[in-house]
């Protein structure tokens, strides 16, 4: 057993123990077994599950992942929302989970600052834009 690191060296290790892997729609982050949650997943919305959220190490982990050319996450069908997006489309203001919107069809909900109304509007907006594809036949 080594006794004799220093912090430095801790730190250097830290980082290096940091191992991503795209799996699905998501970003599974192992920050090694000296770290407490180990793994984490983060979304394409660049927030982690845990409750760090977007200060999460495991998000810094995949933006160096993702600079040193590693494979990016799938992209979900359009209109499909694995994590809610980041800020929400019609007012740019931060988002916040809404379970009572998540269905298995759009994926997860969320609300912002005018509660429910943008996100029906953003849904209401996909709807028939998904029409307009499907008529063009380039999606079923
Ligand atoms: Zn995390
Ligand atoms: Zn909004």
């Amino acid at each position: 057993m080594q006794q004799t690191i220093t912090h430095a060296a801790a730190i250097a290790v830290r980082q290096q123990q940091a191992a991503v892997m795209v799996v699905g729609y998501f970003y599974a982050v192992d920050l090694g077994d000296h770290v407490r949650p180990q793994h984490h997943r983060v979304g394409i919305n660049a927030e982690c599950t845990c409750a760090l959220r977007c200060s999460c190490p495991a998000v810094d982990a995949v933006r160096a992942y993702l600079t040193d050319g590693g494979k990016r996450a799938e992209r979900p069908p359009y209109g499909f929302y694995p994590v809610r997006p980041a800020k929400c489309p019609i007012c740019h203001a931060k988002t916040a989970t809404a379970k009572s919107l998540s269905s298995c069809n759009r994926g997860e909900g969320w609300t912002c600052p005018s509660g429910t109304s943008h996100y029906w509007q953003h849904r209401a907006t996909i709807s028939s834009m998904r029409q307009k594809l499907s008529v063009q036949g380039k999606i079923v």
